[in-house]
């Protein structure tokens, strides 16, 4: 099959081939592989800051 599947850039959303030939997918460019992993990373690192540290699923508003 030649088909390529379509995905959306998980950084800009523009549709994306997914073929074996892009190496940045499922991203559009090695660019905003980049910048996802940069913004992702920062995310990260803010969250791990300001969670509170016992937050896990026995939280009562999301059991019910
Ligand atoms: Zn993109």
């Amino acid at each position: 099959m030649t088909t390529a599947r379509i995905v959306k850039c998980p950084s800009c959303n523009k549709a994306v081939k997914w073929t074996a030939k892009n190496a940045s997918r499922p991203f559009c460019s090695e660019r905003c592989k980049l910048i996802d992993l940069g913004s992702w990373a920062a995310e990260e690192h803010r969250i791990a800051d300001t969670a509170p540290p016992d937050f896990t699923s026995e939280d009562p508003d999301t059991v019910i």
